[in-house]
């Protein structure tokens, strides 16, 4: 008997969909309520390392991901000069192991509808447009009111509503969610045929220009600057600007800036961070994903750590006979320390490239290695 019949999550993204995936493969029944009216995930393109393969693997999506993704194993390092000259090329740690890819990219809005529709056929109960109100818990369960007027009560409700939380504010633990300095420029748009792998370009006027395949044909194409507010700015002006800034950045970007014409097609979001101290869940009410945890993208290892915590809890929910603080310890036992390892090391990436020097990147990604290669 799995410690729960019922549960709410709150959030379809990454962490929410999977977790209300294998809950659901286990006879759980699962209700999730979305604040948006439809899964549209922002963002153009998202690399997905080996950990996170693992999790696709078990929730058996992993051939779809491929199918509509690329795969990829290097890092390939260009200089800011006019031939955009390859100066190393850096093998991906197979984070997964041998028997997976080390690296896939995809579009984000793809992995989104993998994810829901593997939710969907699992008997995940969607219900879009709505959010909770108010929870209530005792020991036994949570009741909880919803935004449209109607209340349930659940045995355990999981908040994977991302960075600004609104389950973690009802639950009143305050987080503070800094920027960590820097603003990242995406843009989904074709792919030049020789670009097989991750090609970055470091230094220049901005901190670096990515590019970062998500199929046979098209990739995402990034430019990380200093944070600024760009929140006044048209669609039309940031797409001038991102254009500007992309013009001293040369190989692959020349073969495509001109196809970079849609405004609605570019992202700029800040890159911020924060880590809610153990323990995650306040009685049966537990917050996974970027609820908890955030930090720049700098590993590609944001998404990768909310599969992971929804694995791990949805394991724990359906092995274990009861809801109790044993459980809870397991779950911290298992997601904190590993995660910390991760967020330390992505910021001390981004700090390394805000202060323009050149830090010991391979001992930081193998001290990331040695935590994340092992399964979760
Ligand atoms: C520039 C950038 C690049 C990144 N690149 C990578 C990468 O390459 N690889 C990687 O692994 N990670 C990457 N990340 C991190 C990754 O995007 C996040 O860690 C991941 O998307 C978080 O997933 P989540 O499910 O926790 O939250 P989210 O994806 O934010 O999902 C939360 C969901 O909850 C919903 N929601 C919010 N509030 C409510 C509410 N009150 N009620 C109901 N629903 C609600 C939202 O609409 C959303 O659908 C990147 C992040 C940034 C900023």
């Amino acid at each position: 008997m799995p410690a729960v019949n019922n549960v709410l999550v709150v959030g379809a993204g990454a962490a929410g969909t999977t977790a209300a995936a294998l809950l659901a493969d286990a006879g759980v029944a699962v209700d999730l309520v979305e604040m948006k009216s439809e899964v549209s995930a922002l963002g153009s393109g998202i690399t997905l390392q080996g950990n996170a393969l693992r999790v696709l693997r078990q929730l058996g999506v992993l051939d779809e991901c491929l199918e509509l993704g690329q795969p990829f194993s290097q890092l390939v390092i260009r200089l800011p000069d006019p031939a955009a000259t390859i100066v190393a090329r850096v093998d991906d740690i197979p984070f997964g192991g041998p028997d997976l890819p080390s690296t896939v990219g995809m579009y984000r809005p793809d992995l989104a509808r993998v994810l829901v529709s593997r939710a969907e056929r699992a008997g995940v109960r969607f219900r879009y447009s709505k959010t909770i109100d108010s929870l209530t818990q005792d020991d036994d369960g949570v009741d909880v009111h919803f935004s449209d007027g109607s209340t349930a009560r659940y045995d355990v409700v999981v908040g994977a509503d991302g960075l600004r939380s609104w389950t973690r504010r009802l639950l009143e633990i305050p987080l503070e969610t800094k920027s960590v300095g820097m603003g990242a420029f995406r843009m989904f748009g074709p792919k030049p045929a020789d670009v097989t792998e991750f090609h970055a370009i470091f230094g220049g006027p901005s901190y670096m220009a990515l590019v970062c395949p998500t199929s046979a044909t098209t990739a995402y194409w990034s430019l990380v600057e200093p944070a600024r507010d760009r929140t006044t700015q048209t669609p039309e002006e940031r797409l001038a600007d991102f254009l500007e800034l992309s013009r001293p950045y040369h190989g692959p970007w020349d073969e495509v800036r001109d196809s970079f014409t849609d405004p609605a097609a570019l992202n700029y979001t800040w890159f911020e961070h924060h880590l809610l101290d153990a323990p995650w869940n306040r009685g049966r009410v537990v917050l996974i994903g970027d609820a908890v945890h955030t930090c720049p993208p700098t590993i590609a290892q944001g998404a990768a750590m909310g599969f992971e915590d929804a694995a791990v809890l949805a394991e724990l929910l359906t092995d274990r006979e009861q809801v109790d603080e044993e459980l809870w310890a397991t779950f911290t036992a298992r997601r904190f320390d590993r995660v910390k390892t991760v967020v330390d090391a992505s910021m001390q990436m981004a700090q390394w490239n805000l202060d323009h020097v050149q830090g010991d990147v391979p001992g930081v990604t193998r001290r990331v290695a040695a935590a994340v290669s092992q399964p979760a």
